[in-house]
């Protein structure tokens, strides 16, 4: 791998020259801004941006990076934890340039830029009462989630993400741009529903978009003490009730805004609701909730996109962030024992436990439709290490590595590749499992030479 930095200014000139867009390098000013992530403990400095405004940009790039043997990072929404939308000394090849959204009414069908963010995409589809399943911060980028895998509010309605992708167009190592969906390029298309940016640079997403305009949606709460009780009823509750419900469980601590004084705080289990469906119905689904008294409830109707950004001012750019996860298929006493251990001991405020369940339309697709191969497991859990102080960075990575530890022995064994850090080959194995050795087949294939291996790596 070679340096930018021993590239001669001839050559970085040329590529200069080829672009709409722009690069950016150490030496301009806009550089400190334009390298920052999402997570601020992500501190990569790489030796040139490509600012792609569109799909002859990117192929430029690709083919800049590849012939002078660089490093190759590529860049959609900048929420990956473990940053890998940027490198050291090589090329990140940003597509936060590359942004449209178009909706056709006709087939209810959504094509969107490789640099979108899903706050973009969930405001133009609710105008047409339409709405993609996603993530459950809007401020996430379109292309890392769908990449891998996509969990959200409508994953047990309407499935993953990639459950819901049609088509993408992708530029692919050699430089040459592919459009992959059932029919055409059949490997790449089962390839990129799960497997990352491991085979190209997406440059347009096309998506089945569903009627979503209101839903009922929000969080109950019960004190920290009752997260054994709580979690063994919703473990039961969430697979039996209808798949127009969902709620995700969680532990966290209580911010002062918007939530009333007594809750301040204080560590609390909670439930996160989104009911898509007729409103008639939500009343009778919902009743065995408020029937375990929780000390809060604030479930109301709210338009999609509401819910869907709910977090997003909790959870701005620019904290550190460390997070470890697995996929579960029980929630047993010795896992619900270690959620209270844990969520009793929450490092800071900002810190929290996520499980999002699975199941519905997502489990009804096959192990091995998509590289996603965890169809049968129950829940995606998630430690969730955050602070705006860097001083506290290793006291939230210790929390996380802690519960991790205390939990995977119970847990099905893979992750889900979008809430991992860089943890090593056989941890990206796992989360592939059966579905791993093709996905190395078809990397032979397309990228050989693994020009790009920033991202949970399929090795050639
Ligand atoms: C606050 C927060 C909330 C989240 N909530 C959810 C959630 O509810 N559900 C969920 O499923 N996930 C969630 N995630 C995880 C999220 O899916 C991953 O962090 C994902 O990697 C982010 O994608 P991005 O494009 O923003 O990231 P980036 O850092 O830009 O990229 C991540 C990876 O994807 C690759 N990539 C990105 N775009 C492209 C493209 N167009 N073509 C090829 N490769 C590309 C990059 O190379 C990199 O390897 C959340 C993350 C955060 C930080």
């Amino acid at each position: 791998m070679k340096n930018v930095k021993g590239l001669s200014p001839e050559v970085i000139n040329s590529f200069k020259n080829k672009l709409v867009g722009s690069i950016v390098l150490p030496s301009d000013t806009t550089y400190k801004e334009t390298r920052k992530v999402y997570n601020a403990m992500i501190d990569k400095q790489p030796g040139v941006f490509a600012m792609c405004e569109n799909t002859a940009d990117v192929i430029a790039s690709v083919n800049f990076g590849r012939d002078n043997d660089l490093l190759v990072a590529i860049r959609g929404g900048g929420h990956n934890g473990a940053g890998l939308g940027l490198c050291n000394d090589g090329l990140v090849i940003d597509l936060s340039g590359i942004k449209f959204v178009e909706v056709d009414t006709q087939n209810n069908t959504v094509k969107v830029g490789g640099g979108n963010i899903w706050n973009e995409v969930d405001k133009a589809t609710h105008e047409f009462g339409l709405a993609i399943p996603s993530g459950m911060v809007s401020t996430t980028g379109v292309g890392g989630l769908t990449l891998g895998g996509g969990i959200g509010y409508l994953t047990r309605k309407y499935g993953l993400t990639i459950d819901n992708l049609l088509e993408a167009d992708m530029v692919l190592a050699d430089g040459t741009l592919v459009t992959v969906n059932a029919t055409n390029n059949i490997d790449l298309f089962w390839a990129i529903r799960g497997g990352g940016g491991n085979f190209g640079v997406v440059t347009s997403f096309t998506f089945q978009a569903h009627p979503v305009k209101m839903v009922m949606g929000g969080p109950t709460l019960w004190p920290i003490e009752k997260v054994e009780e709580i979690m063994a009823w919703y473990n039961t509750f969430i697979q039996e009730t209808s798949e127009n419900l969902n709620g995700f469980i969680a532990t966290m601590v209580i911010p002062e805004s918007p939530f009333p004084a007594h809750l301040h705080n204080k560590k609390f289990c909670g439930i996160v609701w989104c009911y898509v469906g007729d409103p008639d119905n939500f009343e009778v689904l919902f009743k065995p909730v408020l029937a375990l008294n929780p000390v809060f409830a604030h479930v109301g109707e709210m338009p999609y996109p509401a819910i869907q950004s709910m977090f997003d001012g909790l959870l701005p750019q620019g904290l550190q962030w460390y997070w470890r996860a697995d996929f579960f298929n029980e929630l047993g006493p010795e896992v619900r024992a270690g959620h209270l251990k844990f969520g009793s001991s929450i490092p800071t405020p900002l810190s929290q436990m996520h499980l999002y369940p699975l199941g519905g339309a997502a489990s009804r697709i096959g192990a091995e439709e998509t590289p996603w191969a965890y169809r049968d497991a129950k829940y995606a859990g998630v430690y969730i290490g955050v602070d705006p102080d860097p001083k506290n960075a290793t006291k939230i990575t210790n929390w996380c590595k802690s519960y991790y530890e205390a939990l995977h022995p119970y847990a099905a064994g893979g992750a889900y590749s979008n809430f991992m850090m860089e943890e090593g080959q056989e941890r990206v194995k796992a989360s592939y499992k059966h579905n791993y050795n093709r996905l190395v087949k078809i990397k032979n294939t397309y990228d050989p030479n693994n020009l790009f291996r920033v991202n949970q790596n399929i090795k050639p």
